[in-house]
């Protein structure tokens, strides 16, 4: 064996849904947005220029948009390339006392990737029989606290008083509130950012905002965790954030209207799924997300996961412990909705 092998970093990857480019095909595995970006955001995108140029290193145009849309300073808003980057860069800044994080036991896989790749211990706690998360629980010493809400791949909201007693109970370390799926129907923990000065809010330009392409994402929390994040940031590479998404993201935040309104058609579409799901036997947490995680009371989910996948409709399958009869299948158009449940029609009749 090499001598240099053993002083690599070895690392199990997170892996991300499947990205199928043949054309045709039902996408509902990925919880991308069905509808496209603003019109506002495609016209200028034909009128990006200073691509001879670095972007600005602090984001100001895009950091000042989110500042004012959410009520808060602009000291006080952090943006990266996705939220993944940002809760990456929050994993290296906040992360640091030597004891484990806490997370739930199913929640974002990315969590434990980042915990094994910046070497920060951690402990999953489990979520209860309704794959709820269990605030009690949460109560006991640790590193930090990461959590998503709603969370995924359940879909399942926490209401903000457990929220917050998460958050009061730990104000010696950092709670992270991903809120990567808030604007389907949950409520943001922003409103106890002037309470609590651990508290870390992350959202996502991915989903509600249809720019996963873009790579947007941001921070909300005090002024002093800003400054920490920032100054991880300039010290792994200042220009993160390209012109366009500074550009682009701006111009998404200037159209709230058609923000709203897309947000409402998948909310809309999502209710009506789940009513056709109930009639066909699967059973499923209440989503506030733009996905629903659902069980057949007789399939198992990886057979409905082959057989769709046979028909050109992706959804996801994790084959984990406690989740493996799953499917999470994102909210897409009405049309591919109503193809999809043809499907399931078909398919389930037919066994
Ligand atoms: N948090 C959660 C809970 C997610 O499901 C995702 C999407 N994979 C992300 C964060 C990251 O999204 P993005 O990097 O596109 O903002």
């Amino acid at each position: 064996m090499k001598a240099y092998l053993k002083n690599i970093r070895q690392v199990v990857p997170y892996t991300p849904g499947e990205q199928p480019k043949q054309p045709g095909i039902i996408k509902l595995n990925t919880n991308e947005n069905p509808y496209p970006p603003s019109p506002k955001v495609m016209e200028k995108l034909c009128q990006i220029d200073r691509l001879r140029m670095y972007p600005d290193p602090a984001v100001t145009e895009l950091v000042e948009a989110i500042a004012d849309y959410k009520g808060l300073s602009k000291d006080q808003v952090f943006v990266g390339v996705g939220s993944d980057d940002v809760l990456a860069m929050c994993f290296m800044t906040f992360f640091n006392s030597g004891l484990p994080i806490l997370f739930p036991d199913i929640t974002y896989s990315f969590y434990d990737v980042w915990a094994e790749l910046f070497r920060v211990p951690f402990q999953t706690v489990p979520l209860d029989q309704d794959f709820k998360i269990v605030p009690e629980d949460y109560k006991r010493p640790n590193g930090g606290i990461i959590i998503a809400n709603p969370n995924a791949p359940t879909g399942i909201f926490m209401p903000l008083d457990e929220v917050e007693s998460i958050i009061a109970a730990n104000q010696e370390v950092i709670v992270i509130v991903d809120e990567a799926y808030v604007d389907f129907g949950g409520t943001s923990a922003q409103c106890l950012l002037a309470r609590y000065d651990n508290l870390i809010v992350v959202q996502t330009f991915s989903k509600s905002r249809s720019m996963a392409g873009m790579r947007i994402g941001y921070a909300m929390g005090s002024s002093v965790l800003i400054k920490a994040l920032n100054d991880v940031k300039y010290s792994f590479n200042s220009y993160t954030m390209n012109q366009p998404s500074i550009v682009l993201g701006k111009a998404s935040i200037e159209d709230d209207s058609y923000f709203k309104n897309t947000c409402e058609s998948i909310k809309k579409t999502r209710e009506w799924v789940k009513k056709e799901l109930r009639e066909l036997g699967f059973r499923f947490p209440d989503s506030k997300t733009n996905f629903i995680f659902a069980a057949h009371e007789s399939v198992p989910a990886e057979d409905i996961f082959l057989a769709a996948k046979k028909e050109n409709i992706f959804i996801r399958y994790f084959k984990k412990p406690r989740i493996d009869n799953y499917l999470r299948i994102t909210i897409g158009t009405d049309e591919e909705m109503k193809k999809f449940i043809q499907f399931l029609k078909n398919y389930l009749d037919e066994r």
